[in-house]
Order: structure tokens, then C-alpha cells, then sequence
């Protein structure tokens, strides 16, 4: 399967934010925004221009970025998002934030993105009792989601609890057991993604 695995911290540079896309290292001033918080490249510190399209692109890639999801299926997302009724923009980052490699970082059981996928593909996890091996599975209502018994990876899941904010209110958690349950699907107000989806939809209607 085709995966991005270029540098973390240049997306975060070329988005000129951080989108907390390694973990424990992000809480950090190891950051690369923190340390350079100019873009990457040779002509990183130059003026750039700022055109509508161009900011329309930046709003796409740093959303793709953020949920670690290539061109080709963020484009998928957005078609799928379209025809739903409904606000697409919404429906959209609905669609992103229900993947069950984005539920395990909401949920505290992952410290990224990238490692909540290892995880999944590895077999460490099920969903309502059956192994689920991929990422982008989409969580629904009443799904109960559990590491598999006696999975070897039960200590770095731990260790990722220990990292958690908040968990959102469409989510249930018991990090003693790691378990959790999802209650509803998000409302656009919980999905806390850095993003303004109508860029996104203007940019792909056009
Ligand atoms: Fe982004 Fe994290 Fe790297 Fe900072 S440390 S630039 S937030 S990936």
C-alpha cells in the first residue's frame, strides 16, 4: 500500500504550523517549527506569493498532512464527501476524522498518526471483536474498538496514554483496559483538525 514517508517535520515547516505528526517529539523543543519556522528549501526564507489558489493548495496539503492521507485518496474522501447530503466541507473532515488510524490518536492510544497506522496494520487491534488490519477503516456508531489479547504493543499504547489531552465527546476510552467505544459521529465544533474545509472545497469545485 502506498504510504507517505518523507520528513514529518519539513510538512509542519511547509505549513508554517505544527500538526503534531510525531508524537512525544512535537511536545518538545526538538520541534523543527520551533527551531525554523520558515518553510524548507533553498528559497524557504524568501517572499512568497499569495494567490487564492495557492491558498486554497496549502489548505488541501496541510489537511492531507495532518491526517497522513495521500492525493489520490483525499481526493476519494472529497468525491465520497460530495455526494452525501449535507455540507461537504463537513462531511469531509467527518470522513477523515471517523478513520480508525485518527479514532486510536483521538482516543490516546496512539502518540501520531503514522504509529496508530503500524499498529493497525500489525494486527494489534479489533473492532467489535474482529481483527481490523486497516487504516483507513471507518469507525461507526456503537463500535467497540480493543487491542487484541495479550498484543505485544500493550506497553506502547500505555505509553501513548500517557500522552493524551482530551478525548472528544463523540469517544469513550477505559485506558485501563484499552477499550473504547464510539458514541456518535463527530460534529464539525469536535473535529479539532488545523483546517478550513471550504478552501478545500473551493480549491477541488473548481
Ligand atoms: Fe511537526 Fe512534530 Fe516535527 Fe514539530 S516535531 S515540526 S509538530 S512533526
Amino acid at each position: 500500500m502506498a504510504r507517505d514517508t518523507g520528513p514529518q517535520c519539513k510538512q509542519c515547516r511547509r505549513e508554517g504550523q505544527k500538526l503534531f505528526l510525531k508524537g512525544e517529539r512535537c511536545l518538545t523543543d526538538k520541534c523543527g517549527v520551533e527551531r525554523r519556522s520558515y518553510p524548507p528549501g533553498e528559497h524557504g526564507r524568501g517572499r512568497q506569493k499569495q494567490s487564492e489558489y495557492r491558498v486554497q493548495l496549502r489548505e488541501k496539503q496541510k489537511a492531507r498532512r495532518y491526517y497522513g492521507v495521500l492525493e489520490r485518496q483525499f481526493r476519494g474522501y472529497y468525491q465520497k464527501a460530495s455526494r452525501q447530503t449535507g455540507i461537504t466541507g463537513e462531511n469531509l473532515l467527518r470522513l477523515l476524522e471517523c478513520r480508525l488510524d485518527n479514532v486510536l490518536v483521538r482516543l490516546g492510544f496512539a502518540a501520531s498518526r503514522r504509529q496508530a497506522r503500524q499498529l493497525i496494520r500489525h494486527g494489534h487491534w479489533t473492532v467489535n471483536g474482529r481483527r481490523v488490519d486497516i487504516p483507513s477503516y471507518q469507525v461507526r456508531p456503537g463500535e467497540v474498538i480493543a487491542i487484541t489479547a495479550d498484543s505485544p504493543a500493550a506497553q506502547v499504547v500505555r505509553n501513548a496514554t500517557e500522552l493524551t489531552g482530551q478525548i472528544p465527546a463523540w469517544l469513550q476510552a477505559d485506558h485501563e483496559s484499552l477499550t473504547a467505544k464510539v458514541l456518535r459521529t463527530p460534529e464539525r465544533r469536535e473535529v479539532a483538525a488545523p483546517v478550513q474545509e471550504q478552501l478545500i472545497v473551493e480549491l477541488y469545485s473548481k
